[in-house]
């Protein structure tokens, strides 16, 4: 593997989590070897000491009861028994010198330990010494015991046969703990990978939409976790951003075909006026044009504005305690001269109230626009019906329905988008923007519009609204 990948691998997160899964493990499996090292080692020297002090005793008795030469031949039997190489006695005099002892010929490096028999003198107990002999393996444990009035007696008992226990006890641990690691690290690659291959989706996806592809999103898991919650948080945030991008897209595109229009209307008068107008009457007839053709573009700029702030959540609702009924009936007595005009019935069918929690703004406007385009779209003759109701307490229902030239199916599903205008309409004013902007107020509020026609026998547009505070949320949020 070449240094330089190798180098990358290092700085990646599944192998530093491999690195300290394994290291982890292998420091506690050392604490935990310590422990058990350390305990196994005092019960084999407390075993150890419990001999030589069972030997201390039986010396003892046999002194007090058979006399010294007994305790003599006592000692060579003893170790002769036990092995020269295992077990030596040596019997002392209270100023340490040897007056019998087994065979020694193995423990000569073993001489009297002055210190130890100082100390027993003094303290007149027990001492226990564990010796090392030079370019031998082996300790040896050592007791040092008064076993008569002026007879101390040395027994040394080699521990070979613990250090053998404790070495291959050392080796397995060794060879246990290698094999161990190496299969932690290979769990641990495994789980890290595990982990972090749902964060490389992240990474992946993330790269491939800022090479342009929007619609692009990470794969959610089914287990829920953190990572399955991040890449569906992730792929929410995708979402809302494609909804923004798409918007700017359209507004652009919206700029360019419809906000033209009147541009160019405004410039074509003023050539025209330039170029053939003789007196006064057509320069000022071009400047009412002009002032005219200007309210239109600054009515249509402020009403895109007012959509994109309501869509992508600028445009924070003021919300208050609204009587729905008196808003309708407010806005009804204001068109019934219009209604009059174009010889229509105008019908309002509401409670005495209707309360709900809102913007009042926005809500007149939603119903304005709605009972304009139903007087707009309805020819002589014909008749419009507000009626007002409430679903299972919790929403309010507004209905205005129409007897007017109603909405071809293929329009249906775009009456909504902006600057959308049905062709057989376009003989009435209008700038197609008064539809978008009453549902991005209604979506605003949680709630939303409907439409149903039928061309050439009417429309029925019904917009419903949460009663109570809805929480605040952007109009063109869909992640919910
Ligand atoms: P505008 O009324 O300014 O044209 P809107 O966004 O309010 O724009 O409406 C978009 C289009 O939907 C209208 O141009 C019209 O074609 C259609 N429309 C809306 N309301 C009605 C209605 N009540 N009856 C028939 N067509 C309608």
């Amino acid at each position: 593997m070449p240094l330089r990948r190798l180098r990358s691998y290092g700085k990646t997160l599944a192998f530093r989590l491999t690195l300290w899964y394994a290291g982890v493990f292998a420091v506690s499996s050392c604490v935990a070897f310590l422990l058990f090292y350390t305990l196994i080692t005092s019960v084999f020297r407390e075993r150890t000491d419990q001999e030589l002090l069972g030997q201390a005793r039986e010396f003892s008795a046999v002194l007090s009861t058979r006399g010294l030469e007994a305790v003599k031949s006592l000692a060579m039997l003893e170790a002769q028994a036990a092995g020269v190489k295992k077990v030596f006695f040596r019997l002392l005099s209270s100023r340490g010198e040897v007056f019998s002892s087994s065979n020694m010929s193995y423990w000569q490096d073993i001489d009297i330990r002055e210190a130890a028999i100082k100390q027993l003198a003094r303290d007149r107990r027990n001492v226990f010494e564990t010796i090392s002999i030079p370019n031998r393996k082996d300790k040896v444990r050592v007791l040092h015991v008064m076993v008569g009035p002026g007879i101390i007696l040395q027994i040394g008992q080699s521990m070979e046969t613990d250090s053998r226990f404790i070495d291959a006890f050392k080796n397995i641990f060794l060879i246990t703990m290698v094999l161990l690691v190496g299969l932690a690290a290979g769990v641990g690659w495994f789980m890290a990978r595990r982990a972090v291959s749902a964060v490389e989706a992240v990474t992946r996806t993330a790269r491939e939409i800022s090479g342009g592809t929007l619609d692009k999103r990470v794969p959610v898991g089914t287990r829920g976790d953190e990572i399955d919650q991040l890449a569906s948080t992730f792929n929410q945030m995708l979402g809302r951003i494609e909804t923004l991008i798409t918007e700017i897209r359209e507004m652009s595109d919206n700029i360019a075909h419809d906000l033209k229009s009147p541009i160019t209307r405004i410039r074509g008068m003023a050539e025209v006026t330039l170029t053939t107008g003789k007196g006064i009457e057509e320069y000022e007839s071009m400047a009412a044009g002009t002032v005219e053709e200007c309210d239109r573009l600054l009515d249509m700029i402020n009403t895109m504005l007012m959509i994109t702030k309501a869509e992508s959540g600028v445009d924070k609702r003021n919300d208050e305690d609204i009587d729905l009924a008196r808003l309708v009936h407010d806005a009804c007595e204001l068109l019934a001269p219009v209604a009059e005009d174009k010889k229509l019935s105008l019908a309002c069918d509401t409670p005495d109230t209707c309360l709900l929690v809102g913007d009042r703004r926005m809500i007149q406007r939603i119903l304005s626009n709605l009972l304009d385009n139903a007087l707009k779209f309805t020819p002589s003759g014909g008749s419009v019906k507000v009626s007002l109701s409430e679903k299972d307490g919790r929403e309010t229902i507004l209905a205005v329905q129409d007897t007017g030239i109603g909405i071809p199916v293929d329009d249906l599903p775009h009456i909504f988008e902006r600057f959308y205008r049905c062709d057989q309409s376009r003989s009435e004013p209008g700038t197609g923007l008064g539809l978008s902007l009453a549902r991005a107020f209604a979506r605003a509020h949680q709630g939303d519009i409907t439409v149903s026609s039928a061309l050439g026998q009417g429309s029925s547009f019904t917009l419903t609204l949460p009663k109570s505070r809805p929480p605040y949320r952007p109009a063109n949020d869909k992640s919910a």
